[in-house]
C-alpha cells in the first residue's frame, strides 16, 4: 500500500504526507499521514480527524493511537490522517480560510474545484482505494459542555449489510449517546450539505463509516480522548484486528432518534442554566441572552430535552447555535 509519499511496511509504522496543494508563497500544504500495517493480513481501518480545523481532540487521539498500536500483533492496517484539513487548522477555524468552505460538505470532491473540493477529492480517492471502514473524528465547537456522542447515517438505497455494519461499529464504539440520522428526513436538522459529508460518501461507496464527536473543540480533553480511543480499539476488536475484548467505559448508553439545534433569536451574551447530559422537562429554562444593558431572551425547552452539547462561549449572534439537543432517545440494552 502506498498513499502520498508513505509506503506501508508490513509489521511496521510508516509516516509522511499526502500532498494537498500549495500556498501563494510556494509552500506545500501537507496532510500528515500514518500507516500502521500489521504483520498479518486483515481489514483496513481509516481514522480521520480534524476535517474541521478547530476540532483538536482527535489529533492527540491519533498520536496516542499510533504510539500504542503494535504492528507485530495487529491484523490488518490502520491508516491515520490526524489533521486532514491543514488550511482550516492554520487559522484555528472550522472552515477552510482560502475558500471559506466546510470541507466536510465537499465530498466526494472535485479535482478541478475550490481548494476544499480538491482537498476532499485527493483524500477521498485514497480512502476509496484503500479503506474498508472509516471513523471520522470531530468535536463540537470550542467552549462546549458535551456528552461524547457518535452519529451514523441511514441512506436510502444502500445495501442492508453496509447499514447494519455501520450501526454495529458505531454502537461498538461505545460512547454515551448514539445518534441515528435518517438522511431522507434531515431537513429539520443541522443546516448544511449533509449528503456531501465524508462518512456519507464512504457509505455510498460501500465503506461502513461514522462520526464521533470527541468532546469540545479548541482544546485537548484527555478524559474525552480516552473514551473515543477506547472506541477505536472496540471497533478494531469487532473487526478482528486486535486480540482484546470490547470494553464499554460508559454506563447507561442510549440511542438518539431525533435531534435539534436551538438557535439564538437575539444577539448578546448567552449564559446556560443547564448541563449537558441532564434530562430537562418541558418548560425548563435552558439559558438566557442579555446585553450589558438589559435582559434580551430566555430560552425554555419546548419539549423534553436531553442536551448533548451546551455552548459556554457567551457571545452569540442571531441564528447562532446554542446547543445540540436529543429530542427522542431510548436506552441501549447490552
Ligand atoms: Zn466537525
Amino acid at each position: 500500500m502506498k498513499i502520498g509519499n508513505v509506503t506501508a511496511v508490513r509489521g511496521g509504522i510508516a509516516k509522511g504526507h499526502l500532498y494537498g496543494g500549495e500556498l501563494s508563497c510556494g509552500s506545500p500544504v501537507n496532510v500528515p499521514l500514518i500507516i500502521v500495517q500489521g504483520a498479518e493480513a486483515g481489514p483496513v481501518l481509516w481514522v480521520n480527524s480534524t476535517i474541521h480545523g478547530d476540532e483538536l481532540n482527535g489529533i492527540l487521539l491519533c498520536k496516542q493511537l499510533s504510539e500504542e498500536l503494535d504492528p507485530k500483533t495487529l491484523k490488518g492496517t490502520v491508516v491515520i490522517t490526524p489533521l486532514s484539513n491543514p488550511m482550516a487548522f492554520q487559522t484555528k477555524h472550522k472552515f477552510t480560510w482560502v475558500d471559506r468552505l466546510d470541507m466536510d460538505q465537499q465530498f466526494p470532491g472535485s479535482p478541478n474545484g475550490w481548494f476544499s473540493e480538491r482537498a476532499a477529492y485527493t483524500l477521498f480517492e485514497e480512502i476509496k482505494k484503500h479503506a474498508n471502514y472509516l471513523i471520522s473524528l470531530h468535536s463540537l465547537a470550542a467552549e462546549y459542555d458535551t456528552v461524547p456522542y457518535a452519529i451514523y447515517k441511514k441512506i436510502a438505497g444502500v445495501p442492508e449489510e453496509i447499514t447494519k455494519k455501520t450501526e454495529e461499529l458505531t454502537l461498538a464504539f461505545g460512547l454515551k449517546a448514539n445518534c441515528i440520522v435518517d438522511l431522507s428526513q434531515t431537513g429539520a436538522e443541522l443546516p448544511g450539505a449533509i449528503a456531501k459529508n465524508m462518512d456519507v460518501n464512504c457509505i455510498l461507496n460501500g465503506i461502513p463509516a461514522f462520526m464521533a464527536e470527541v468532546g469540545a473543540g479548541g482544546c485537548f480533553q484527555q478524559d474525552k480522548i480516552d473514551l473515543s480511543k477506547n472506541g477505536v480499539y472496540n471497533v478494531m476488536s469487532k473487526l478482528g484486528m486486535i486480540d482484546r475484548p470490547v470494553k464499554y467505559l460508559e454506563k447507561d448508553r442510549y440511542m438518539v432518534f431525533k435531534r435539534k439545534f436551538p438557535t439564538a433569536n437575539r444577539g448578546g451574551l448567552f449564559e446556560p442554566f443547564v448541563k449537558a447530559g441532564e434530562v430537562l422537562e418541558k418548560g425548563t429554562k435552558f439559558g438566557h441572552i442579555f446585553s450589558p444593558l438589559e435582559e434580551l431572551e430566555t430560552i425554555e425547552t419546548d419539549a423534553k430535552w436531553l442536551p448533548l452539547g451546551v455552548t459556554h462561549f457567551p457571545p452569540v449572534n442571531t441564528g447562532d447555535i446554542i446547543g445540540v439537543i436529543a429530542l427522542e432517545w431510548s436506552p441501549i440494552q447490552d
